[in-house]
């Protein structure tokens, strides 16, 4: 099973055999999925086309379109805060059952855990083995933790949100009716987002939302806002 990073193009940047990627694609796949010259990746059009891309340069050859079945039509992001304890080996491996394209753990305000490298590896062989149980054809990414703040203002993806368990915030399942492109998700830490947080995500243009009015935990969210994003975008 290949273990391909994916990234969201629009219909306009394929141009014959060439992928022209825009500055914001460039520093995703050089510099946070650390690609480089001659490497492979997926390019999805978020409307169920799919490619194998390679880098070329500042932009991106295309070797051939894919066939893919078992994958969701859109590239969905989590962002999650660290929960304590082993609670990521549990989200890592129902959101991949779930169709995740990436997962980005980040270090919050409140939480201060900064995991060891083993971590990341248990975490990428969770992912792995999931793909396979749910018979993926590609294995999720799983990027170095982070700070929420580098991971809010580094994403690119068209459709950004934060899930915020307090507020009155309209519900994910209603705002995601229409998606097409790539989907970019957060979700807090035991002690929930603070102030600033959410100030920081909404200034990189995400749209605070809810996922109901009972408080879920840590990582019982992630798995809620999958379902729903797979849900509207595979029904
Ligand atoms: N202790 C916090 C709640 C944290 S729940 C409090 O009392 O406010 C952990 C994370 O799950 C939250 O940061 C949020 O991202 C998500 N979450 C839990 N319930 C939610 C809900 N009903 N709507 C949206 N997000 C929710």
């Amino acid at each position: 099973m290949a273990q391909l990073q994916r990234i969201a193009i629009a219909p306009s940047q394929l141009q014959e055999h060439q992928i022209l990627l825009t500055p914001q694609q460039q520093h995703y796949l050089k510099r946070v999925l650390r690609l480089g010259e001659g490497e492979q990746f997926i390019a999805m059009d978020g409307l169920g086309k799919w490619w194998l891309a390679q880098i070329t340069g500042e932009h991106a050859k295309v070797l051939k379109p894919l066939i893919v079945e078992t994958e969701l039509p859109v590239a969905i992001t989590l962002i999650m805060a660290l929960p304590k304890g082993s609670g990521f080996d549990e989200v890592v491996r129902s959101c991949t059952e779930l169709g995740v394209a990436c997962i980005a753990p980040v270090l919050s305000d409140r939480t201060l855990l900064n995991p060891s490298p083993q971590k990341l590896e248990r975490w990428r062989r969770i992912a792995a083995e999931a793909a396979e149980q749910s018979e993926r054809a590609f294995v999720p990414t799983i990027l170095e933790p982070v700070t929420f703040k580098d991971a809010v203002t580094n994403s690119t993806a068209s459709h950004r949100y934060i899930c915020e368990a307090r507020g009155e915030y309209s519900h994910l399942q209603s705002v995601i009716t229409k998606i097409a492109g790539d989907v970019v998700i957060a979700t807090g830490p035991e002690g929930g987002w603070t102030d600033r947080e959410i100030e920081e995500a909404i200034a990189a243009g995400f749209q605070p939302v809810s996922l109901g009015r009972r408080i879920l935990r840590a990582v019982t969210a992630p798995i809620v806002a999958l379902s729903l994003i797979s849900a509207a975008c595979e029904v």
